[in-house]
């Protein structure tokens, strides 16, 4: 521990994003640069407690060892700090920047005060280790002989791939897409990570020795019964890529898109031709409505920002949550409170009011007459709880109609595509995954694995170097029958993910 009094002389003070008004003109990363005194007095705010819930059950789910790290910040160690932190993280870069951070919910400072600025700590070692040149490809000194592919380059695949690798089997992974990193490429938008620093990680993982097909969607032009063949092992981490519809009349209308639609373009132009060539959806001059929240909802409303919608709404079916933990909701579990994000910060300083609108179902989708959407009709509901599943109930004469000629679907996911399982004969369960256990990542087919959101369903990407982790180890393990690779958290889960 840094500082015995540490937690008792410095306030919590997080590292500041760049000025809303400012930041929301351009697809920069949002981020400030924070100095190296700040981090010292933040880390020194943690109290290395007897049981650190931070990095346990309720806290980060790969087991980040961060009052170890915290302490090596303090002491200006920074480089045993980045060993640490890669004990446990393939990449502190893609997490430091965009997990919601359940260990900072479960800090036992959080208690009584505010929590230790842990993710910030984090980003900072790995940048640092970056900017130093301590972040080095590390090729394995044997190879076991043994091939593994990975079907999808997410977080969980990337994860996996960097384990199988250092353990000494070859892997090569493929992507459907025309740019390696899932939804670290094409969901999550520039200014949350910028893509230079996804590639900065894939080329150190090109020179460790995985090798990248791109374009190579399996199922479709590529064979999948060939991957086995080829392979000792097959990995499935294709992500959970379905999205949930809204089925109300006016559906079928132009300028309603799914919100990954809107997302994935946006980058692919902004990286192409930073914007230039017109392929994506612009929000320009548009009255933009997004309907679900969550991070999806949240980098739609950035993104549309950015284009220079004229006006953003943004509607959620759930209530509101509250300001404060609900007593149903205590220390160490994820806190269900209302977060004021990025892009929602951004939207109050453009317009003068949050655009988020709690407990309201959107009932039909309006024809401008020439076949575009118009405007939406909703209505205001209220839940009910009878000691069951809570209920939707309409609140009568509660009908709106609210102007909209850009409408995003941003209400989830259901598992992954079934193409793949099918030609494969993967089983999947009750929520359409792959069907295959935490810990053990087999599927009903023997030799083909799963990981990531295509098993657990939409979740984060600190969850996705989880189960990559993990299911690495499970295939190290079915192909030498034994595994040094670390078995990661397991259990319990976040309401985080
Ligand atoms: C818009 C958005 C914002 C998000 N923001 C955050 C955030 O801020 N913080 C956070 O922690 N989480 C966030 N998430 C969730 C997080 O990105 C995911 O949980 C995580 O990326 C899942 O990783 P994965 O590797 O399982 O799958 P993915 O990242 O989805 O990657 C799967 C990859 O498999 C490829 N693929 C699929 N089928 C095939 C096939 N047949 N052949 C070849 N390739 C295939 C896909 O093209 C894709 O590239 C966000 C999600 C979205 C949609
Ligand atoms: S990965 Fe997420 S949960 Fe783990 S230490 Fe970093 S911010 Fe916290």
């Amino acid at each position: 521990m840094g500082k015995h009094t540490g937690f008792m002389e410095y306030p919590r003070k997080g590292v500041p994003y760049r000025d809303p008004a400012e930041r929301s003109t351009d697809f920069n990363e949002i981020f400030t640069e924070p100095n190296e005194e700040h981090l010292k007095l933040q880390g020194a705010r943690c109290m290395d407690c007897g049981v650190p819930f931070c990095q346990s059950a309720n806290g980060c789910p790969i087991d980040n060892l961060i009052p170890e790290w915290n302490d090596l910040v303090y002491h200006g160690r920074w480089k045993d700090a980045l060993d640490r932190l890669h004990k446990t993280n393939n990449f502190p870069e893609f997490t430091g920047r965009t997990c919601p951070a359940p260990c900072e919910g479960a800090c036992v400072l959080g208690i009584t005060d505010p929590a230790v600025t842990i993710k910030n700590i984090e980003n900072a070692i790995i940048d640092r280790g970056y900017a130093e040149g301590w972040v080095e490809p590390r090729v394995p000194e044997h190879r076991t002989g043994k091939r593994v592919a990975v079907v999808g380059s997410g977080p969980a695949g990337l994860a996996a791939a960097d384990q199988l690798n250092k353990a000494g089997h070859s892997v090569v992974v493929y992507e459907r897409a025309d740019r390696i990193g899932g939804l670290l490429m094409y969901g999550i938008p520039n200014m949350k990570l910028d893509k230079k620093v996804v590639d900065r990680r894939v080329d150190v993982l090109r020179r460790s020795g995985i090798e990248f097909v791109t374009n190579a969607d399996i199922g479709r032009n590529v064979d999948p019964k060939q991957l086995q063949q080829e392979f000792d092992a097959v990995l499935l981490a294709t992500g959970a890529t379905r999205p949930r519809d809204l089925e109300i009349p006016g559906r079928d209308l132009d300028g309603i898109h799914f919100a990954m639609e809107f997302l994935t373009a946006n980058t692919r132009s902004l990286l192409d031709s930073n914007l230039a060539d017109g392929r994506y959806i612009s929000a320009k001059d548009r009255n933009v409505l997004v309907i679900g929240g969550g991070d999806t909802g949240a980098d739609c409303i950035g993104t549309a920002l950015r284009h220079g919608a004229r006006n953003i709404v943004n509607l959620e079916l759930l209530d509101q949550p509250p300001e404060q933990r609900a007593p149903d909701n205590p220390w160490p579990l994820w806190p269900k409170i209302l977060r004021t994000d990025y892009a929602h910060e951004e939207a109050i300083t453009r317009f003068g009011a949050d655009p988020r609108n709690y407990a309201i179902v959107s009932k039909r989708f309006v024809d401008d007459g020439k076949g575009r959407v118009r405007a939406v009709e909703t209505a205001r509901i209220e839940w009910q709880t009878n000691g069951e599943r809570p209920q939707m109930k309409e609140i009568a004469d509660s009908l709106q109609r609210l102007d909209a000629d850009l409408v995003l679907l941003a209400m989830g996911f259901l598992g992954p595509e079934a193409y793949l399982s099918e030609a494969l004969g993967v089983a999947l369960d009750a929520r359409s995954n792959y069907r295959a256990e935490h810990g053990d990542f087999s599927t009903n087919v023997p030799g083909v694995f799963a990981a990531g959101d295509c098993r657990r369903g939409q979740s984060l990407v600190v969850w996705a170097i989880n189960e990559g982790r993990g299911a690495a180890r499970a295939i190290d393990i079915f192909l030498r029958g034994t595994s040094r690779l670390p078995a990661p958290g397991i259990t319990m889960g976040t309401a985080a993910g």
